[in-house]
């Protein structure tokens, strides 16, 4: 549960509305932009955590991230800066998917390619570390 408010806009949500209080005769289009808002603060309040909690069980350190809203992926990398970005989308959906691709994307600053190494290192997930150095 969550309420935000921005300029004189609320969102709150429960396990199955989002609900939107804005001033009369607001736009579709000022709607869409404080619940993209919404999303995207929802996912900034929790990424933090879960990239520190993952840092340390995977050994490997995330110099940035981002969100933005991506049409194909869920998650992107870019290993040079150790930064990864996570799809907007992923606000609408379980914790866990959250959670699943951002292990996944911080796997890939240790290997770039989705192969066994890719594999073996995502098992962390399961709390058995296996340490590919
Ligand atoms: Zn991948």
């Amino acid at each position: 549960m969550a309420l935000t408010q921005w300029q004189s806009a609320y969102c709150y949500a429960n396990n199955k509305y989002l609900e939107l209080y804005m001033k009369q005769g607001s736009s579709k289009q000022q709607r869409e932009k404080v619940i993209k808002e919404w999303y995207r603060q929802t996912l900034k309040n929790d990424i933090p955590a879960l990239i520190t909690k993952w840092q340390t069980i995977i050994d490997v350190v995330v110099a940035d991230w981002g969100v933005k809203f991506m049409r194909t992926k869920w998650g992107t990398c870019n290993i040079q800066a150790k930064r990864i970005w996570l799809n907007l989308e992923l606000a609408k959906k379980p914790r866990h998917c959250l959670e699943y691709v951002i292990v996944h994307e911080m796997v890939h600053l240790l290997e770039r390619h989705h192969n066994e190494r890719h594999t073996w290192i995502s098992l962390c997930r399961n709390g058995n570390c296996i340490k590919m150095n």
